[in-house]
């Protein structure tokens, strides 16, 4: 075999979202309460939206998507490491030393990174960008030949990751790197954006609905079926892929799994996952299939999948108990899956 590589890269955030309409849908009643859908493409990944129509004058469904899809655009145009001279590449080609003056937007995503590094012990770390893209998973593609990157390649990428190297300036909304970091928010960002698209939704005057971009997903008030959301937690291996293994309710919370199922690459029969543990530089390795979590907002549920899967389940799952998270875990063994869950996310299963 030798050097000889396997490659499986899978984006199924679109499988995702049409699981998770069956499961709200096919349960419908003759019942149902009007709704609409709003589809489209927005960092990568597709947005799914679905609003109910709840008998007060709305906006134009028309306007109402032009009016998301622009809010979509200037996030991205802030926040995409994959945008040539957004704010944030902008940030990252800037000196260290320099404070740089961000937007409303970044800054609360910048702020609210640093707060989920802090408590998660430095698992969710935005500074990982550049090992993210050595190890093939960011902006510059992986190209044919998927290979492990050289051992010191890694270390000296290490020497410049941390996010304790970002400094915020509270008062004026100023951004600095004290070493040579860049910083990668494609870990929080989406749920940021769907948190608001959700905000965006309350002004227009709507009261339920549910907002989904490439998996995370936030939902609000009951769905049209006039009863909570339902959303399932899928088998996490990608020949069952969009199977349900466990249905959850919800009214208001966001949900994001993460999951090494999704997005990776194998060498040698080993599978290398997208999330990557910043105190080593490697891809996470351990018993973790999937991690779901729910909380208030979409960007912490965000981020915070993330952080538990670089945590693994018995840290992540010790901190989930500490700290009132509601979190649900998939864990590989001999036997097979093993399912464990925080007590805080037991009120949301289905059983
Ligand atoms: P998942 O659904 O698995 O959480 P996301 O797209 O939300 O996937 O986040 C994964 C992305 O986050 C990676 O592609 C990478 O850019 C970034 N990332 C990887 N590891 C970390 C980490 N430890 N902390 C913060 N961001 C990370
Ligand atoms: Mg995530």
């Amino acid at each position: 075999m030798g050097m000889r590589t396997i490659i499986r890269i899978k984006r199924a955030a679109k499988l995702l979202f049409l699981f998770v309409a069956l499961l709200a849908f096919t349960a419908c009643s003759p019942q149902q309460d009007g709704h609409f859908v709003l589809v489209g493409q927005t960092m990568g990944t597709s947005y799914h939206i679905t609003v109910v129509k709840d008998g007060s004058t709305h906006a134009d469904q028309k306007i109402l998507q032009q009016a998301i899809d622009q809010q979509l655009i200037l996030i991205s145009q802030q926040m995409s490491t994959y945008i040539d001279d957004s704010e944030l590449s902008l940030l990252n080609k800037a000196l260290v030393g320099d404070w740089v003056s961000v937007s409303s937007n970044l800054f609360d995503v910048l702020l609210l990174s640093l707060e989920l590094g802090w408590i998660s012990g430095g698992a969710f770390d935005i500074t990982v960008g550049p090992l993210v893209n050595l190890w093939g998973f960011g902006p510059e593609p992986r190209g044919p030949d998927n290979t492990v990157p050289a051992a010191s390649d890694i270390q000296y990428l290490l020497s410049n990751t941390g996010f304790t190297h970002i400094e915020l300036n509270l008062e004026n909304s100023r951004v600095r790197k004290t070493s040579a970091v860049a910083l990668d928010l494609s870990g929080i960002a989406k749920g940021y954006a769907v948190d608001k698209i959700s905000d965006l939704l309350l002004y227009a005057g709507y009261e339920r609905f549910m907002v989904e971009i490439g998996g995370e997903i936030r939902l609000r008030g009951n769905s049209p079926r006039r009863a909570p959301w339902r959303i399932a937690i899928e088998q996490p291996d990608s020949s069952s892929f969009g199977s349900a293994r466990q249905a959850i309710s919800i009214v208001d919370a966001a949900l994001a799994t993460s999951g090494d199922y999704r997005n990776y690459f194998e060498v040698a029969g080993k599978r290398y996952s997208h999330t990557i543990d910043p105190l080593t530089g490697y891809p996470v390795d351990h018993s973790l299939a999937s991690v779901t979590v729910i909380a208030e907002t979409s960007a912490y549920a965000d981020a915070l999948a993330t952080a538990m899967s670089v945590m693994g389940s018995e840290k992540g799952l010790q901190m989930a108990s500490e700290q009132g998270l509601a979190v649900y875990m998939i864990i590989k063994t001999e036997e097979g899956f093993v399912d464990k869950y925080s007590e805080a996310f037991g009120a949301y299963l289905e059983l």
